[in-house]
């Protein structure tokens, strides 16, 4: 038998009674936050570690709705973080829904002080004149030795810790495609 004083004792039930209610509520919120929402598996954007998260969404199958995130939590199956998140991580909805997150490309011409708002179109027409002006104008076949080289050094690529690798064997390919040399990832990849 358990030898508790009278105060141990109330303490202990009144913890056993109100954490019995409270994980029981916590579990039905959290079961009517996600009833009947799609999921989708994706990869916490914020630091090198990469835990894997569900994205719950709604709205899909609704004629004239948007679809909008309702919840973001641990993946359970990821190997890296077996459901947890970090006080960051456990924050993403914020990060996703949010109104001054950026949705659209902006663009400051040389010489302007304000930013204008562009379509994909224009960002990507823009980019490609951009890194082709730079590479007629920049490459370099030899150095001041003669050896070939064939580099670029005046545009650097940078990615980010939710590039799969698949991706980064598409990047390598398309820099050193170029010549470009100067690449920094989060991940350090
Ligand atoms: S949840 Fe935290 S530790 Fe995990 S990737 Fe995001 S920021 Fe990094």
């Amino acid at each position: 038998m358990l030898d508790l004083n009278r105060r141990q004792f109330f303490i202990s039930s009144a913890a056993t009674a109100f954490g019995f209610r409270l994980a029981a509520a916590t579990s039905t919120a959290r079961g009517l936050r996600v009833a009947k929402t799609n999921q989708v598996h994706s990869v916490c954007p914020y630091c090198a570690v990469g835990c894997g998260v569900v994205i719950h969404t709604s709205g899909e199958q609704v004629k004239n709705a948007r679809p909008f995130v309702v919840h973001i939590e641990g993946d359970p199956d990821n190997p890296i973080n077996r459901g947890t998140l970090c006080s960051k991580g456990i924050s993403l909805k914020e990060f996703v829904v949010n109104d001054r997150r950026l949705t659209k490309p902006l663009h400051r011409a040389a010489g302007a002080s304000e930013w204008k708002e562009i379509s994909w179109d224009e960002a990507i027409a823009l980019a490609v004149k951009k890194i082709k002006e730079t590479r007629d104008r920049d490459f370099v076949e030899k150095d001041a030795q003669g050896r070939i080289v064939n580099r670029l050094d005046t545009i650097g690529m940078i990615g980010g810790c939710t590039d799969t690798n698949e991706i980064n064997y598409l990047l390598g390919k398309f820099r050193f495609g170029l010549g470009i040399l100067p690449y920094e990832n989060q991940a350090r990849l």
